[in-house]
This record gives C-alpha cells, sequence and structure tokens, in this order.
C-alpha cells in the first residue's frame, strides 16, 4: 500500500441526512449540496447515496458539476446549479434537466430569453452581500418575475454557525420582507440554518457540510477516516534534525516512521509541526515539515510499529484536524486529493 487511504462512511453519510432531514417538520424537504465534487468525497458515490436515503433535491455550484450529477443520479431528482445561468450554458442545463438559481436581472433575461419555459429558483441577497439580487432590485423586478414562475426563492445565511449572532435574526427579517405573500417555496438554511431551529426551516433545507460529519452539526457520525502507511522508520540521535529546513531537533533518542500522505494529499503544510497522528490509542507527533507526500512522526514512545497511522480517525475528527490546521473542516475535505486510495464501507 503506497498511497494514503480515504474511508468514506456511506452508512454514517445516509444517517446524518435522515438526522438533519428529521430536524424539521415534516412537510418541510431536505435536499442535499453536493458541490465542489462532493465536498472531495466524490460527488457520484455521495449523491447516489444521498438519493437512497431519500434526497430528491441536490445543489451544485456550476453546470459542469450538475452534469456529473445528473449523470449519475438518472433523470428525475432536481439538479439546482447556485452559479445560476452563466453565459454558455444554456445547453446543460436544457439537456442535464438543471434548474438555474438565478442571481440577477441579467441572468433571468438570459435565462427566460435562451430556455423559455425551462424552470428555475430566485437566489435573494438577503445581508451576506454575495450573490443574489438585492431589496431594491428585486422589488422593482419581483412582480415581472414571478409571473414567470420561479419553483423557489432561496437566501444563505452569513453567520448561522453562530447562533447569537444578529445577523441571523436581520437576515430572516429580511428574507420574510422580501418573500412573504409570493405563494413561492422558499430556502434560507443550509446546515447551521436547520440548527437555529424551526422559524429558519421554511418549505426546503439545504445542508452541505453536515451531512459529510462537519461542524457546526456536532452529533454528526464521522463520514470520513484518513490513515497513512508508515514507508520507513530510522533512529535518531540528540542532536539530529528533521526534514526541511532541519525545523525539528532530537532532544532525546528517537524513533521516527516516514509515512506516506503530504500536501499533495491535502494534508495541509500549516500541520508541520504540529498535528499529532495516532497508533490506534496512542497520540504520535508530527515532527518537522509537511512535505509534498511524507510526514515525519515521532513514534518513539510505541511498543510495536503499526503499518498505519491515523491522521482522521476516532481519536482526531475531521473538525479537530481542521482547527490544528487553523482552517475549516470544509477546506480540510474539499483538498483531499484525487490520488488518496478511496474505499467505500456500509450502504445508506
Ligand atoms: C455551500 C452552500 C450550502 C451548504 O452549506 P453547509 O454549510 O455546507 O451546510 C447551502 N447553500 C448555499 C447557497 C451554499 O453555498
Amino acid at each position: 500500500m503506497a498511497v494514503a487511504t480515504l474511508t468514506l462512511d456511506l452508512a454514517a453519510l445516509a444517517a446524518n441526512w435522515r438526522a438533519l432531514d428529521r430536524m424539521s417538520a415534516s412537510g418541510v424537504q431536505t435536499a442535499a449540496v453536493v458541490k465542489a465534487d462532493g465536498y472531495g468525497l466524490g460527488i457520484e458515490v455521495v449523491a447516489r447515496c444521498l438519493a437512497k436515503a431519500g434526497a430528491r433535491r441536490f445543489f451544485v455550484a456550476a453546470a459542469e458539476e450538475g452534469q456529473r450529477a445528473r449523470e449519475a443520479l438518472g433523470a428525475g431528482p432536481q439538479i439546482c446549479v447556485l452559479s445560476g445561468h452563466m453565459a454558455g450554458d444554456a445547453g446543460l442545463i436544457r439537456d442535464c434537466d438543471l434548474t438555474s438559481m438565478l442571481n440577477s436581472l441579467d441572468q433571468v433575461t438570459r435565462h427566460l430569453e435562451s430556455l423559455p419555459g425551462h424552470g428555475f429558483g430566485i437566489q435573494l441577497d438577503t445581508g451576506m452581500n454575495r450573490l443574489g439580487m438585492e431589496l431594491a432590485e428585486w422589488e422593482a423586478v419581483a412582480p415581472f418575475v414571478l409571473e414567470a414562475g420561479p419553483d423557489l426563492l432561496m437566501s444563505h445565511l452569513a453567520c448561522a454557525d453562530e447562533p447569537h449572532h444578529p445577523m441571523n435574526a436581520h437576515q430572516l427579517a429580511n428574507f420574510h420582507a422580501m418573500t412573504d405573500g409570493t405563494g413561492v417555496a422558499r430556502s434560507l438554511s443550509a446546515t447551521g440554518g436547520i440548527l437555529l431551529g424551526p422559524a429558519f426551516h421554511f418549505d426546503l433545507t439545504r445542508p452541505g457540510i453536515g451531512l459529510y460529519g462537519g461542524n457546526p452539526f456536532k452529533a454528526a457520525h464521522p463520514v470520513v477516516a484518513l490513515s497513512l502507511p508508515v514507508i520507513q522508520t530510522r533512529r535518531v540521535s540528540i542532536g539530529q534534525t528533521v526534514g526541511y529546513s532541519a525545523t525539528w531537533t532530537a532532544t532525546r533518542p528517537s524513533l521516527i516512521a516516514t509515512v506516506q500522505g503530504g500536501y499533495a494529499d491535502g494534508i495541509l503544510r500549516s500541520l508541520s509541526g504540529r498535528a499529532t497522528l495516532w497508533a490506534g490509542d496512542v497520540p504520535c507527533p508530527v515532527v518537522g515539515r509537511v512535505s509534498m507526500d511524507m510526514i515525519t512522526v515521532d513514534v518513539t514512545d510505541l511498543p510495536h510499529m503499526p503499518q498505519t497511522l491515523d491522521l482522521i480517525g476516532p481519536h482526531q475528527s475531521l473538525d479537530h484536524l481542521a482547527e490544528v490546521a487553523g482552517t475549516i473542516g470544509y477546506e480540510i475535505l474539499t483538498r483531499l486529493a484525487a490520488r488518496l486510495d478511496r474505499h467505500l464501507i456500509g450502504t445508506a
């Protein structure tokens, strides 16, 4: 085994979707966000698993991702594109039966002119200032746009992972002001918004990270595990250094393991000298720099040498690793490299 092993637990993925689905009232649809290659885990396998669990509506970032999702899912489930309808997208939107979440009057015009009668949704900006029509623009065009028959009005929360942040109530009020009385289905919440409670659920929720086992869904089942094979071990005496730039110096006679897996696998270089790998229940500190393909680990205290060491596993969650790296679980997942040896366990 020459590459690191990424284990993806499909039973956990499906259980997380069902758990998030149960958190909203009956009648609220729970979608699944599978953008960025299914948060780095493989859009085909993730989308099929979530469809089996019960998801009927999927969100992707771009039409090209929508095409992959459609090929994986076949006809039936609805696939929504968050970037809306970009120039040149009409063919894919039509052929793959994608639903554009239009974010400006320009996009509405492009869509209605190139694909009249083809379903769409509308994105509204309620305060994040990233995507969607703002209040003034929406007020001007709403009668005309609503006449064209959008199937969803959606917005996105900027601070949903901080339950007491005043932005949440502010955006909720804006969303009501922009959508009350329209009679169109509405969606405001991703994972964080689901946890804020029923006032934020409207007709449809759009969880992403919680499905994949990440914060802020603390009760999530872990979906990924990452273990790295030991290539070589060596004894290092006091005063010797390990790795690029000689950043670590042995202060005792040490046993160093070199494991396969580095920043080219998505194991961030900022973990240099900070992360811990686990041999079963025994922590083994990373020493020196994370290189492109390898990491060096102090295994002096191990009674015997295992074949692999765990980077994400029972003793170190995705979010704990992210915290050590100074980032978020989303970034750890979406950087996981294609070359990892990917194993699927469990079923939906
Ligand atoms: C990424 C995204 C989601 C999913 O967010 P999570 O925090 O991963 O649950 C939902 N809606 C929109 C508009 C997004 O961009």
